[in-house]
C-alpha cells in the first residue's frame, strides 16, 4: 500500500496582504499556523502554512502572499475548489461565525450525497466545508473559538475545473491509481483507496470554461503525497515515461518534491513526508518564528526589514 500515491499532500494558493490571510485561516477558520517562512524562489515573500497540530499531509495549505497582488481569476487548468472535512451538525456553527466575521458563503447544499457549506476566504479563494458520508476521525487542532466538535479535519477534496476530463482522468487512474467514483452531471468524482481521508479529486468539466488566471485568490499547485523519497523517484520514471515533463528532485526543507503540469493544465506536485515540519523547530513552536534555508540566513536581517509585519 505505502508505495502508492497516498491521497493529497497539500495545496498551495496565492493571496494578497499577509496578515489579512493569517488572520483568516488561524482566527477564523481555526487552523494552525505551522510555519513562517519564505517563498524559496523569491525570499521577500512569506510562504505561509496552515494545517494541524504537527502539519499531517492532507491537511497543508500553503500561501504565497504578495502585498497588492492583483485578484487571479479562477478558471479551467487550475484547481478552483479546496474541500475540508467537518462533522455533522457543525454547519449552524460555521454560518454564524462566517455570518459574524462578514465571511462570504453560500446556503448549505448537496455534493454525492454530502452536505457541503461553500463560502470564500478574504481574497475569493473558493472553499467549502464538507460532511463525509463516514465521519472523518482525523485529530483536529483545536482553538479558544474553534473546539473539536466543529473544527476542520483536513482536506475532504479539492476540485479541478478542466476542458476535458479524459487526459487528466488519466494521469490520476493509471499513474496515481485513483478510480471513478461517481458522476453527477459534469462533475467527476476520482478517489483513491490507499487512504481514508483527503483521497478525493473531484473534476468539473466545463469545456468551453476560459482558461484560469494565476493572482490573489487562485490555487497554484496540488500536491500527492508520497511515503518517502524512494517511492517519489519511482513516481519520477512513471511520469516520465508517460511523456509527460517533470522536474528533478527539490529540496523543500520540509518535504522533497517533484513537479509537474498534468495534461489539462493544472500544476502537479508529488511530496514526501519526510522529513516533515519538526525538522527546523519542536513541534510546541511551530509557526512561532520566522524560519530561512540555510541559504537565506545570512541575509536574515534584510528579508525581516522587507517582510510585511504581521501583527
Ligand atoms: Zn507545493
Amino acid at each position: 500500500m505505502e508505495d502508492r500515491i497516498l491521497g493529497l499532500h497539500h495545496i498551495t494558493a496565492i493571496a494578497d496582504q499577509a496578515k489579512r490571510n493569517l488572520d483568516f485561516y488561524i482566527n477564523v477558520l481555526g487552523l494552525r499556523l505551522l510555519k513562517k517562512t519564505v517563498n524559496f524562489d523569491d525570499p521577500g515573500t512569506y510562504h505561509l502554512y496552515y494545517g494541524d497540530e504537527r502539519g499531517s499531509a492532507g491537511t497543508i495549505l500553503t500561501f504565497f502572499p504578495y502585498e497588492g497582488a492583483r485578484r487571479g481569476r479562477p478558471g479551467a487548468g487550475m484547481a478552483t475548489q479546496i474541500g475540508y472535512a467537518v462533522p455533522e451538525g457543525s454547519f449552524d456553527f460555521w454560518m454564524d461565525r462566517f455570518a459574524a466575521l462578514d465571511v462570504h458563503f453560500d446556503m448549505p447544499s448537496e455534493k454525492f450525497g454530502e452536505q457541503i457549506l461553500a463560502f470564500r476566504d478574504p481574497d475569493g479563494l473558493q472553499l467549502e466545508l464538507v460532511v463525509p458520508e463516514s465521519a472523518d476521525d482525523r485529530k483536529p487542532w483545536e482553538t479558544a473559538e474553534v473546539n473539536a466538535g466543529v473544527a476542520t479535519r483536513g482536506f475532504h477534496s479539492v476540485t479541478l475545473t478542466l476542458n476535458d476530463v479524459k487526459p487528466t482522468a488519466a494521469v490520476l487512474t493509471d499513474i496515481f491509481g485513483y478510480k471513478l467514483l461517481e458522476q453527477q452531471g459534469n462533475r467527476y468524482r476520482y478517489i483513491t483507496d490507499a487512504v481514508g481521508t483527503a483521497a478525493i479529486i473531484d473534476i468539473l468539466e466545463v469545456p468551453n470554461a476560459p482558461r484560469g488566471v494565476g493572482g490573489a485568490g487562485t490555487n497554484h499547485h496540488i500536491a500527492f503525497r508520497v511515503k518517502n523519497e524512494e517511492i517519489l523517484m519511482a513516481f519520477h520514471e512513471k511520469v516520465a515515461s508517460s511523456g509527460l515533463n517533470i522536474t528533478n528532485k527539490i529540496d523543500r526543507n520540509y518535504f522533497y518534491s517533484l513537479y509537474f503540469r498534468e495534461p489539462g493544465g493544472v500544476l502537479f506536485e508529488i511530496a514526501t513526508d519526510n522529513p516533515g515540519f519538526g525538522i527546523d523547530e519542536p513541534f510546541d513552536k511551530l509557526g512561532s518564528s520566522l524560519l530561512l534555508p540555510p541559504q537565506y540566513e545570512a541575509n536574515r536581517a534584510q528579508i525581516e526589514a522587507v517582510l510585511p509585519k504581521l501583527n
